[in-house]
C-alpha cells in the first residue's frame, strides 16, 4: 500500500521515500524494574487507530520527524519535528 507523507522540509512525498521506525515510546523514569525495562524495549501497543510514530525521510533530506498516523487508513493527521529539533 502506498500513501503520501509530508516531510516537514520537503512536503508531500510517496511513503517509499521514508523509513519507518515505529511508534513513539516513553522511557521509564527513575529506577525501573526489569519488567518495566523489558516492556520498554520489546513491547509495542500496535494500536488500531491514531498513533505517534518516528519517520525518517531517508531518500530525501534525511530528517527525522514525528507523524500522527491512523493505522487503519494510513491517513496522516499531523507531522512535527521532535522537541529537540524545534527552533524559536
Ligand atoms: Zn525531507
Amino acid at each position: 500500500m502506498s500513501f503520501l507523507l509530508a516531510c516537514p522540509f520537503c512536503g508531500p512525498r510517496p511513503v517509499d521515500e521514508y523509513a519507518y521506525f515505529g511508534e513513539v515510546t516513553k522511557r521509564p523514569s527513575g529506577s525501573p524494574t526489569l519488567r518495566e525495562l523489558t516492556e520498554y524495549v520489546y513491547f509495542r501497543d500496535n494500536l488500531a487507530g491514531v498513533q505517534r510514530e518516528w519517520w525518517q525521510h531517508r531518500a530525501g533530506c534525511g530528517e527525522w520527524f514525528l507523524a500522527d498516523r491512523d493505522t487503519r487508513t494510513n491517513e496522516v493527521l499531523e507531522v512535527m519535528l521532535p522537541e529537540s529539533r524545534k527552533t524559536s
